[in-house]
């Protein structure tokens, strides 16, 4: 078994460190609900970030999964914005790449050259009020007439929604067929019929912007269906294995960042004539966060490696995600605690992180879920 990484894929990663330690600052007073900024969505889109893993001729980069998570970790270790981190993986890797690999060509050609360039932001619309866990119990309808298919229903909780400019919505086309019968298209904002909701504040990544989309009598060209009638489900399966893992690989970035300033912060901080990482209370915790880090960033090269491999890696996805996930609240709790009264202090960036972490057990499938779908790969 091989650990190493190659020149290029180091070299990647220290540059996608630096971009974001220079270029994804959070601006403004310590403390203020961070907003999307088109200024860093284009210091990603001119690093290709927003095309990292899509073909070449289509104008992405080109790379395999380990090296985007590779560039993705990166980019969490220099960031302290991560929410636009959260934004571009939506837009790329549950939004552009089921497109990538699933669309014909004609619509490749027609969206993916902008949406890789980052010209045009994508969104992917799965959930519904009713339809969180349950996805598939969505009951938005694309009905076919003619050369068009007729779209009605509201999807929540949207990543990216207010700016988008393409949205890859899952609709059933035969209700009757439950799983089966869930087809994926791609919608414009454009498209007479389709309205977006006004955004709302969540908790952490906030210069992620989300909110509503409704579609009524939503005509949508045959042609901008993706993949085949009913192959929805696992079109939207194949971009959660990309999600659970490319993406959370920006939390694996974080705990590194955790790590230094904690173990730097246990160093200089002295109390009753010593450093306080000399206690072991707080050693220990140091390196709870070390095993932490080393454990998601094993599963998640493990989780891409395989399935650059072809294999469906769909368990080694989830174990992954649910590793990364509870490791970046649990570290963030440490990160606060060692660093004391500091830690609470908005300015020092650490409850952000806490907040940021918040959210990550609940997308792309809860922790809950990602131990049923474990459980279920152990043939339970
Ligand atoms: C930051 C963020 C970004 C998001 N972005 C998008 C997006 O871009 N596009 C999109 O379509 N959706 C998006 N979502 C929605 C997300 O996919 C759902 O929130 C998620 O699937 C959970 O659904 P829910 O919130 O309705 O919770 P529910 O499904 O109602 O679950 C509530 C609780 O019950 C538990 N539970 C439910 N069913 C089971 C079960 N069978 N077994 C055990 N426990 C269970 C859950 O684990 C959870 O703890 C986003 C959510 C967040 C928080």
């Amino acid at each position: 078994m091989n650990f190493s990484w190659s020149d290029e894929q180091n070299e990647l990663y220290e540059g996608a460190r630096k971009l974001a330690a220079s270029d994804l600052k959070i601006d403004g007073a310590p403390g203020a609900a961070a907003t999307f900024e088109p200024k860093k969505w284009r210091a990603l889109a001119d690093a290709g970030v927003l095309g990292l893993s899509v073909p070449t001729k289509h104008g992405g980069l080109g790379f395999d999964r380990l090296t985007s998570t590779k560039v993705m970790e990166g980019l969490g270790a220099g960031a302290e914005d991560l929410g636009i981190l959260f934004s571009a993986s939506a837009h790329l890797f549950a939004t552009v790449m089921p497109i990538v690999e699933h669309a014909e060509d004609v619509l490749k050609e027609r969206y993916v050259r902008n949406l890789a360039g980052g010209r045009w932001i994508g969104a992917n619309a799965i959930s519904e009020a009713q339809a969180g866990s349950d996805v598939f119990a969505l009951r938005t309808q694309a009905r076919r007439e003619g050369d068009r298919y007729i779209l009605n229903g509201e999807k929540s909780y949207v990543t990216n929604a207010p700016v988008a400019d393409v949205f890859l919505v899952y609709a059933t086309t035969k209700p009757a067929d439950g799983f089966l019968g869930i087809s994926a298209f791609v919608v414009e904002r454009g498209f007479e019929g389709v309205e977006v909701g006004q955004s709302f504040e969540r908790a952490g990544l906030q210069s992620s912007p989300a909110s509503m989309v409704y579609f009524s009598d939503c005509e949508v060209p045959v042609q901008n269906r993706v993949g085949a009638e009913g192959q929805g489900a696992a079109i939207f399966r194949g971009s959660m294995n990309w999600e659970r893992v490319c993406l959370f690989s920006i939390y694996a970035g974080m705990l590194e960042q955790q790590l230094d300033r904690t173990l730097e912060y246990a160093s200089r901080r002295k109390q009753g004539g010593r450093p306080i990482g000399k206690n072991q209370a707080v050693s220990h915790r140091i390196v709870d966060m070390k095993i932490r880090l080393d454990t998601a960033r094993l599963l998640l090269y493990r989780a891409a490696w395989l399935a650059d491999q072809g294999a469906d890696a769909v368990v080694e996805s989830s174990i992954a995600k649910l590793a990364v996930s509870e490791a970046a609240q649990a570290s963030s709790l440490n990160a606060m605690q060692i660093h004391g009264a500091m830690g609470t202090h908005v300015d020092s960036g650490l409850e952000r992180m806490l907040r940021d972490s918040l959210p990550s057990t609940v997308f792309s499938g809860t922790s809950e879920i990602q131990r049923e779908l474990i459980a279920r790969g152990l043939g339970l």
